[in-house]
């Protein structure tokens, strides 16, 4: 892929951390409401192929997704031959429909927070939780999962489906600080609407990084960042999205 923007790819026994994990290479004139960081295709669970995908995002204005399918930790994840396969389709879709498309994975955050990856050239990890937790449990595998592994967004942070008793305001204030420590971005994720208000409201005066999301499992969703864009208006005006720091 030419437009290769990070190399994050690190072992997962690794614990160290490179605090310019995200490189900019090179500049472009971009609105950021052009981005979908967060779409599915048939190499998981999601019914597009990566094709129809860049299609549908050069038709609805998008200049940059990432397509992030599950990883190892999912039935129908990538492994590392089905990651090559479609790095390659990815390369073909970019110059087919002059879009940049990430090479991106969504990975669950385990026990002991390990997130099980494939040995491959990932240029953006996503991390979040899918099973249901309670609260102190999923902050415990977040801090745990920060402190192990090199990732680059937060995904869906309290999705409903994923959050057994709510959440704790004290403990998110926690989760952002370290987040913002880490120059890890906290995912505005439209299908979960996720986080909720709460969370976003500690948010005001952070200079958090942030990434807009569709969660698209459908062609017809890619691009479906609406809440994305408008909590960001609202509650991250001091944030800083993840691409301006990319390009
Ligand atoms: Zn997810
Ligand atoms: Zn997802």
């Amino acid at each position: 892929m030419t437009l290769l923007l990070v190399r994050a790819w690190m072992s997962m026994a690794s614990i160290e951390r490179n605090s310019s994990m995200i490189t900019k290479i090179y500049q472009l004139n971009l609105r950021y409401s052009h981005v979908d960081l967060h779409i599915h295709s048939i190499y998981s669970d999601g019914k597009g192929k990566i094709d129809e995908i860049a299609r549908k995002a050069k038709e609805r204005g998008l200049k940059v997704i990432a397509i992030v399918d599950h990883s190892l930790d999912h039935p129908l994840g990538l492994n590392e031959r089905k990651a090559i396969k479609r790095r390659i389709e990815m390369e073909n879709a970019e110059s087919k429909h002059g879009i940049r498309i990430f090479d991106g994975v969504e990975c669950a955050i385990l026990e002991n927070g390990e997130l099980l990856l494939p040995r491959h050239d990932f240029d953006l990890i996503i991390a979040s939780i899918h099973s249901a937790l309670t609260p102190t449990e999923s902050y415990r595998r977040i801090k745990r999962c920060v402190e192990k592994h090199e990732f680059h967004i937060l995904g869906h942070l309290h999705a409903e489906m994923f959050s057994l008793d709510g959440f704790d305001v004290e403990k998110d204030a926690e989760i952002l600080d370290i987040l913002e420590e880490n120059d890890i971005a906290l995912e505005l994720n439209s299908y979960h609407r996720s986080p909720p208000y709460e969370t976003l409201k500690l948010c005001e005066n952070k200079r958090l990084l942030y990434s807009f999301a569709s969660d698209a499992h459908e062609v017809g969703r890619v691009g479906d960042i609406d809440f994305s864009k408008k909590v960001a208006k609202i509650y991250l005006r001091k944030g800083r999205n993840l691409l301006d720091e990319i390009y």
